[in-house]
């Protein structure tokens, strides 16, 4: 599920700077990502149980057939599944930062990570997050430099 619909959150548990904060992932909380979730084992399966993958799919591996029920595989799908590794949105660009990274309502504060990404993307995290970096960075260097010409401007008049 590399584009899941649940939605995670990270809240405060105290107003103290140093108290960690509660971080809840919601994994396979939608309807969408449970039937997602599920046609891709399903699809998994049928490949398994390909003649061509006999030879890999018999003795230690044994796949269940396609008569397992959708709760045993939900129920693995819980057990077993694990993250990708690519929490992202929790700053996310219109809700918490405008699209310069600032944050909405606070001067002189910028988020610059994957939590201002607006969804996840579907493939990996860490070029994006370049990318995202770079260009804050040229957008902190033209306000820079916008602010320096402007101050220029109004000592020379
Ligand atoms: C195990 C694992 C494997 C991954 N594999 C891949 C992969 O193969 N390909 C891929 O594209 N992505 C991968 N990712 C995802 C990718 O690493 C992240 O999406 C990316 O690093 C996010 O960048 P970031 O700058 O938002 O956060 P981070 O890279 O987490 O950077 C946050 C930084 O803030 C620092 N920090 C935290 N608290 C403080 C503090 N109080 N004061 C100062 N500094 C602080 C941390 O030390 C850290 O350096 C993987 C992630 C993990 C965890």
């Amino acid at each position: 599920v590399v584009k899941p619909t649940s939605r995670g959150a990270v809240t405060l548990r105290t107003a103290g700077p140093f108290s960690k904060p509660r971080i809840v992932h919601n994994y396979l909380g939608s309807e969408e990502d449970r039937a997602s979730i599920l046609a891709g084992m399903r699809m998994a399966l049928d490949i398994a149980a390909q003649p061509a993958l006999q030879a890999v799919t018999t003795g230690a591996f044994r796949a269940p057939g396609p008569d397992v029920s959708d709760d045993d595989l939900m129920r693995y799908a819980r057990t077993e599944g694990m993250t990708l590794y690519h929490p992202t949105s929790t700053c996310a660009i219109g809700r918490v930062v405008d699209t310069r990274l600032r944050v909405l309502g606070i001067q002189g504060l910028r988020v610059v990570d994957a939590s201002v990404m607006p969804s996840v993307v579907r493939g990996n995290t860490n070029a994006p997050t370049i990318m995202i970096a770079e260009k804050a960075a040229d957008m902190i260097r033209e306000e820079a430099a916008a602010a320096t010409s402007t101050v220029a401007v109004a000592g020379g008049a």
